[in-house]
This record gives structure tokens, C-alpha cells and sequence, in this order.
């Protein structure tokens, strides 16, 4: 499944929630933010509850005052919100190294490096919010995307307080009027008014160009929109036994050897994995994979090892026949990650160690306890062991 990659949060009527938080007994009442009600300028802020009553920023002053006569009105205190908005993008940096400030209380956070950090992403969304809420008094909404776009329009749809994920973009986006959607300007937004084109769906009927042109990112997805995905790659090991095997230790001990040269392979490529694929064929020759994500991309041996032996028992119970064949595929294959994974280092410089001393002393010179198991079966020779038929595909 494609994960999520960009967060979205804003602070719910930043300066107005501010001001409430500092004299309680604005709370619920209509409050407009940037000047005084006879004043030249523009609402900064409007409350929720000010909103009601048509008042937007941007508005100037004498009409917000018009419109909500009974609106209190204030002029700002903006060195304050400066502080406090440097600690939410500080709050939000401990969980990224990418975050995009957008405006005072509006930041994107590439979380596809992060996702690790918890058991998935929309958690580790909640726990963010969470912390920035905490850290700054104050509500925020927050959206998760597979683009900036669809973060952006998730978090517009959660507005106020809420989180939400968009799991299709491109259908949400669909049915949104087009004054709704960011990258139509207004000028467009009048030309297609005329056109009689009312929503996106409509605009991806007729003008499939434009559609696309808006956008263009959402194909892309994460955080560099428009930037072209690289070739998807894979590297797998296989063998077919010299004869069925229906004993366990002995296929734990093949998976193991196959992904041990994996691991060398990957680090020889300098290349990290983001999911791994086991395949089995059984006596009757049916064959049946099962895949699955690495909580974060890797090279190490032993990370690989924890998510590839699940799949592998779970692929034994479909029939109650030997196996023939077993293999391991590493995909998702990308050059580099955003952040480390520091409690993986270890086994990461394990692997890397491992793998210089195979390539000075040969592949057989260290060789996992796990694949004891076959040396009763294979000759065993400095590049490896010779199995009955190892296939190296890409
Ligand atoms: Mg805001």
C-alpha cells in the first residue's frame, strides 16, 4: 500500500486563539484580530465565532465592523505569536528534518522519513499535532497526504481541531467546486465558470490537459511534487531444492542464506530496501507470494530477517504439501533515506561489517548460524554455497 508522505498543519484562528488564551473570557465570542474597529487595515485574524458573521482576514476592518457590530477588536500583539510560532516549528522539527514553512502557523512535515516512528503513519500524524498542540496552547488541524495538495485539502476539510487523511486525492478533489481547489487561480476559475465547468470532475472530463496541469503533482507523490519517480527496481535470490522439503529448521536456513546475499548485494549496491516479497512453490508445483513494507528502509541482515520469517510461516500453512522452491525479493530499492534510523545503526554497521569481511575474504568466510543447516547439503566454496539451482534475478 502507498504510504502517506506529507502532513499538513495549521493553527485554528492563530492570533484570535492567541488572545483567548490569554484573557478567558473572550472565549466563544466573536474576535477580530489586526486593528481596531474605526481603523484603516485588515482583519488578521477572525475568531470562529466572528466567522459566522461573514468575517474573513483580509477584510478591512470598517466592514468586518459592519457585519459583526458586536465583535471585539484587537490590534495584536505580533512579537508574541513570532514566539510562539517559533515554537511550533521547533516542536515540529524534532519529528523531521523537512519542514516547509508556509506562513506563521502553516508548515508541511515530510514524514515519509518519520513513519517509523510509529506503528503507522496516521499515528505518528496524531502524535505530532499532539505535541504542537501541547507545546503551543492552541488547536490545530492537521491533513495527511500522499502530495502537498491532498495534505493541504485534507487538513482545509479538518478544520477547526480536527486530523484527517485522504486516501483518494484524486476522486476528493473530483468532487470539489473549483473555487475549492488550490492551483486554480481566479482567472482560470472565471474562464471555466463560463465554460460551464463547474467542479473537478467535470474539469477532468472535459479538459483532461488542464486537469492534469493543475495536478501535476499529485502523481508524484511526498514532498518534491512533479519530481518523476525513479525506475522501481528489485533484486531477488531463489533455489529449487534437490528435493522436497517439508522440514522447517531447513527452510528457515535456506530463506537465511538467500538473504544473507541479498543483504551483501544491497550494501555492495549501497541501495536501501523498503519491502521485502517471499515466494514458496509447493510439491504441486503452485506458488504463492506474500509481501510486505519494512517499517523503514534498510540493509541490515537481521531488520530483513524479522519481516521476511513472518511471511515465510504464513506462506507454509496455505498447504500441507513440501516445498520446492524458495525465494526472497527486496524492492522499493532507493539510494538514500531522509534520516536515520539511530536504533538500527547497530545492526545496519553489523551488516556492514559482515559484508567487507566477505568481500576481502570471500562470501563463505562468515556465514550465518542460520544456514548451518546446509552444509550437509551443499559444497560450500569461497563465494558461496553451490546450491542446486540459484537463480539471480533483478
Ligand atoms: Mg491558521
Amino acid at each position: 500500500m502507498k504510504i502517506p508522505a506529507v502532513l499538513h498543519l495549521d493553527i485554528d484562528a492563530f492570533f484570535a486563539a492567541v488572545e483567548e488564551t490569554l484573557d478567558p473570557s473572550l472565549r466563544g465570542r466573536p474576535l477580530i484580530v489586526g486593528g481596531l474597529a474605526h481603523e484603516r487595515g485588515v482583519v488578521c485574524t477572525a475568531s470562529y465565532a466572528a466567522r459566522r458573521f461573514g468575517v474573513h482576514s483580509g477584510m478591512a476592518l470598517r466592514t468586518a465592523a459592519k457585519k459583526c457590530p458586536q465583535a471585539v477588536f484587537r490590534r495584536g500583539r505580533f512579537h508574541l505569536y513570532s514566539r510562539i510560532s517559533r515554537q511550533f516549528f521547533a516542536c515540529l522539527r524534532r519529528f523531521s528534518p523537512r519542514v516547509e514553512e508556509m506562513s506563521v502557523d502553516e508548515a508541511y512535515v515530510d514524514v515519509g522519513g518519520s513513519r517509523y516512528l510509529c506503528a503507522s503513519v496516521y499515528e505518528l500524524a496524531a502524535r505530532i499535532k499532539a505535541a504542537a498542540e501541547r507545546e503551543t496552547g492552541l488547536k490545530i488541524s492537521a491533513g495527511l497526504g500522499f502530495t502537498r495538495l491532498g495534505a493541504k485539502l485534507a487538513c482545509e476539510a479538518a478544520k477547526p481541531g480536527g486530523l484527517f487523511w485522504l486516501h483518494d486525492e484524486e476522486e476528493f478533489i473530483a468532487q470539489l467546486t473549483l473555487d475549492k481547489i488550490p492551483g486554480v487561480g481566479p482567472q482560470t476559475y472565471f474562464v471555466l465558470q463560463g465554460l460551464g465547468v463547474r467542479r473537478g470532475r467535470e474539469l477532468k472530463g472535459k479538459y483532461p490537459a488542464m486537469w492534469r496541469k493543475i495536478f501535476a503533482g499529485l502523481g508524484s507523490g511526498g514532498m518534491e511534487r512533479g519530481r518523476p519517480e525513479p525506475a522501481s527496481r528489485s533484486f531477488s535470490r531463489e533455489t529449487t531444492f534437490p528435493e522436497d522439503i517439508r522440514d522447517q529448521g531447513l527452510l528457515y536456513s535456506h530463506l537465511a542464506y538467500l538473504l544473507d546475499r541479498l543483504a551483501v548485494h544491497l550494501l555492495g549496491e549501497k541501495l536501501f530496501a523498503g519491502r521485502v516479497e517471499v515466494k514458496v512453490r509447493f510439491s504441486d508445483f503452485s506458488t504463492f507470494c506474500q509481501r510486505a513494507a519494512l517499517p523503514f528502509p534498510t540493509y541490515s541482515y537481521f531488520h530483513l530477517w524479522q519481516s521476511v520469517l513472518p511471511l515465510l510461516r504464513s506462506l507454509l500453512v496455505k498447504k500441507d504439501l513440501p516445498l520446492r522452491l524458495v525465494g526472497v525479493k527486496v524492492e522499493d530499492l532507493q539510494a538514500g533515506r531522509d534520516i536515520l534510523p539511530f536504533f538500527s545503526l547497530r545492526d545496519e554497521k553489523m551488516t556492514a561489517g559482515i559484508g567487507s569481511v566477505k568481500a576481502r575474504f570471500g562470501f563463505s568466510s562468515l556465514r550465518s548460524a542460520r544456514s548451518l543447516l546446509l552444509e550437509d547439503l551443499y559444497p560450500i566454496e569461497r563465494e558461496g554455497m553451490v546450491l542446486k539451482t540459484a537463480s539471480l534475478t533483478k
